[in-house]
């Protein structure tokens, strides 16, 4: 199984127009339109020993399968309005043990204004890791249109927040992957405004190389340009590849990528939160990444895709 296969299968089958169906399958959320109101909603899982280490406190495992989908929200500048979990444990975890997970998921959402309003317990056969599933229903901020994935064009810029790469790095702040904050306020003041509203975004979870492509075919990238987080060079001198290799492809970086026309005036800064451009949508040519002036890379190879 290979992830954007069998993503473009399910494109594919869930393609026919529904009454009231606004995003179809493919953007970070899907949105209706039920009785007049806008509703947007996306699931995502935290898997043990692929999303967070055995061993990780239940409350940042709550955290982090929240946050995962809160990031989804902020990515369609939209607001989060609640959550539902579904939790399938171990055999032998015991009550207290789950209900920290529950904790960090109900403590998280009560921050961005997301309550946990329901779900289900199961317990898994033996061997079976745990798994938290969050639902994050979501709404459009009031006079703020959603921003989707679609909309780049060539010419606009790219931009990236916050700083990218060496997500599992223990770090004075914890590891990113557990300790981010996801987007949502910066997300809604850049699209409130003319000025700085994006002509399409997305937020990066499966790192810069796999998820570029699903914003822009064609693009290049400026390596010089790009933020490269301490953890990444931390993570570089372990590996003993490049300090850009890891912020390019490591992934769970959970910050928002997203392109904005060169008319517009995108702030070096958003919320307390750095905004870089990295590089330009481009006619052709694929994704490619500019190593220095006289290098041009495909960007192919790099990043995170989901196979079993
Ligand atoms: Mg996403």
């Amino acid at each position: 199984m290979r992830e954007n296969a069998l993503l473009a299968r399910i494109a594919s089958l869930c393609a026919a127009a529904q009454p009231g169906l606004i995003v179809p399958v493919g953007d970070d959320c899907a949105m209706l339109e039920l009785s007049g109101r806008r509703l947007l909603a996306a699931v995502d899982p935290v898997i043990e020993g692929v999303h967070f280490a055995k061993g990780t406190p239940g409350r940042l495992v709550g955290a982090k399968a929240l946050k995962r989908n809160l990031s989804d929200v902020a990515a369609m500048a939209a607001r989060p309005a609640a959550c539902l979990l579904q939790l399938t444990l171990p055999p032998g975890c015991s009550e207290d043990e789950a209900f920290e997970v529950v904790r960090g998921v109900h403590e998280t959402g009560l921050a961005f204004g997301c309550p946990l309003v329901g779900g289900d317990v199961s317990v898994g056969p033996a061997g079976c890791p745990l798994v938290a599933s969050v639902t994050v229903l979501a709404e459009p901020w009031p006079g703020v249109e959603v921003v989707r994935r679609t909309g780049a064009s060539p010419g606009d810029h790219v931009f990236v927040t916050g700083a990218l790469g060496g997500s599992l790095e223990e770090t004075p702040g914890g590891a990113h992957h557990l300790a981010f904050v996801p987007r949502v306020e910066l997300a809604r003041m850049l699209a409130s405004s003319a000025q700085t509203r994006p002509t399409a975004m997305m937020d990066l979870s499966d790192g810069l190389a796999q998820d570029l492509p699903r914003l822009a075919a064609h693009a290049v990238i400026e390596i010089p340009r790009l933020p490269v987080s301490q953890a990444a060079k931390k993570a570089a001198q372990k590996s003993g590849r490049s300090a850009w290799k890891h912020a390019v492809g490591d992934g769970e970086d959970y910050e928002l990528l997203f392109a904005a026309s060169p008319l517009q005036s995108i702030p070096h800064e958003l919320a307390g939160v750095p905004i870089t451009r990295i590089g330009s949508v481009t006619c052709g040519g694929g994704v490619r990444l500019m190593v220095d002036e006289s290098t041009l890379l495909p960007m192919d190879g790099l990043g995170w895709e989901h196979r079993s």
